[in-house]
């Protein structure tokens, strides 16, 4: 029967295509292949899913028909439609004619984890779990900590020991328990693989991490929306894992599958910062995996030496036309100032390793001035405010106008 919604069929290995049935899995038996959500959208009809949408709520759940579950669920925190601002004043800086800022910052927590959170948390309800936990750069950490405290479920959320204080104290309030790791990201990463299998939690990045990917999608949807149901000619987006740059483009992909908007996949740049640059790396020396490399970055939202979905971001820079760069720390720090004072937008470093990539790409020709670009800013400043420390001067006066005169306006005050 052609209903007007999609099926969620199964879980589907991405290198075997083995299914599985819809459970807390992300390991295929058969070839240790990640695990995806697989859906039959040849059910939906395109003007009456396009309607469906606009009626929808102000959340990622009007895109539920995209989204792994057979009825959309109650989430207690929300998370999505955030802005996507003209940023005329940065283009002009940058020699080009239309970019646009995605501000993912606007989410509850304060960074684009809040959507892939609220489809992990959702899920692992259904499936009956209590107990919620993750293996964290820091955005993770806030965002289950405070998705899991709104949902009434217990958490615990591991990070690496060196995390920036903000993040840290942005997790510690919802009542977590937050488990500082010696370690660096890949090691916390290594121990909660490990714990999934002894504990009978939802790790959402490990073993409901098919579901958790999902919720990236919604940014692509978004953005195409927001244009008015357009596609950008070239979306710049930063990679940890890979996970959200490859399902930003998936997430175009259906769309365009479905006739729900037309043309080509836009330009897919991936942005990574040179402390730890896996995936640019590859795409430099032509790999298709990537060698696992130590990081050392102010990125640490971005800090995953090993990264997950590293192949698939490679490819999808590839058959888009696009391209993986790496930014150094102060290229990073450039951009955030660039986006700050070009768009009144402050940014955690992530975002300044995708306004530095941006940034290249206009400078080194690369972008047709007569192109419609997107950057991708996915996380808060005020997380990681060492990164601006010292950047600028402060005038320190005493409560005298001629004080103020001398000191900032320069004026000698004649008596
Ligand atoms: C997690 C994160 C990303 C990218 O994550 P992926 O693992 O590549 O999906 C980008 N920006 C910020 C701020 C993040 O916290
Ligand atoms: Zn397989």
């Amino acid at each position: 029967m052609r209903g007007s919604r999609c099926r969620v069929e199964s879980l589907r290995c991405k290198e075997c295509a083995q299914e599985y049935p819809l459970e807390a899995r992300f390991v295929c038996d058969n070839c240790f292949g990640p695990l995806e959500v697989a859906y039959d959208f040849s059910g939906l009809d395109a003007a009456e899913t396009r309607r469906k949408i606009q009626a929808g709520p102000q959340t990622i759940w009007r895109y539920a028909d995209f989204l792994p579950f057979e009825r959309p669920p109650q989430t207690a925190l929300a998370a999505g439609v955030t802005p996507l601002i003209k940023a005329d004043r940065l283009a002009e800086r940058l020699g080009l004619r239309e970019v646009w800022v995605k501000n993912d910052a606007a989410n509850p927590t304060h960074s684009f984890k809040d959507r892939v959170v609220t489809v992990a948390v959702a899920k692992a309800r259904e499936l009956g779990y209590d107990v919620v936990a993750c293996a964290s750069t820091g955005n993770l950490a806030n965002s289950v900590a405070a998705h899991a405290a709104a949902a009434g479920l217990e958490s615990y959320v591991f990070i690496p020991s060196d995390l920036e204080e903000q993040k840290i104290l942005a997790t510690g309030v919802y009542g977590t328990h937050l488990v500082a790791v010696r370690g660096s990201y890949d090691d916390v990463n290594r121990l909660c693989t490990e714990l999934s299998f002894e504990r009978d939690w939802a790790f959402v990045n490990v073993n409901v991490r098919p579901y958790y990917a999902e919720g990236s999608k919604t940014l692509g949807y978004e953005i195409a929306e927001q244009l008015g149901w357009e596609l950008p000619d070239r979306v710049v987006v930063p990679i940890a894992s890979g996970s959200l740059f490859t399902k930003v483009a998936q997430g175009f992909e259906e769309w365009l599958d479905i006739g729900l908007i037309k043309g080509d996949l836009p330009v897919m740049n991936g942005a990574q910062a040179a402390g730890c640059s896996p995936v640019a790396r590859a795409f430099a020396d032509d790999m298709s995996v990537c060698r696992p490399v130590r990081p050392d970055t102010i990125a640490k939202s971005l800090a995953i030496g090993d990264p997950a979905d590293g192949p698939y971001a490679l490819e999808l820079a590839r058959r888009s036309g696009g391209g993986i760069e790496a930014v150094c720390d102060d290229e990073i720090r450039d951009g955030i100032r660039l986006l700050a004072e070009t768009t009144g937008i402050f940014t955690e470093t992530a975002g300044g390793v995708t306004t530095a990539v941006l940034s290249r790409l206009a400078e080194r020709g690369d972008i047709d001035p007569a192109e419609r670009v997107v950057a991708t800013i996915t996380g808060e400043g005020l997380k990681t405010l060492d990164a601006v420390r010292g950047s600028f001067e402060t005038y320190e006066i005493e409560p005298r106008a001629d004080a103020f005169a001398e000191a900032v306006e320069g004026d000698r005050v004649v008596a």
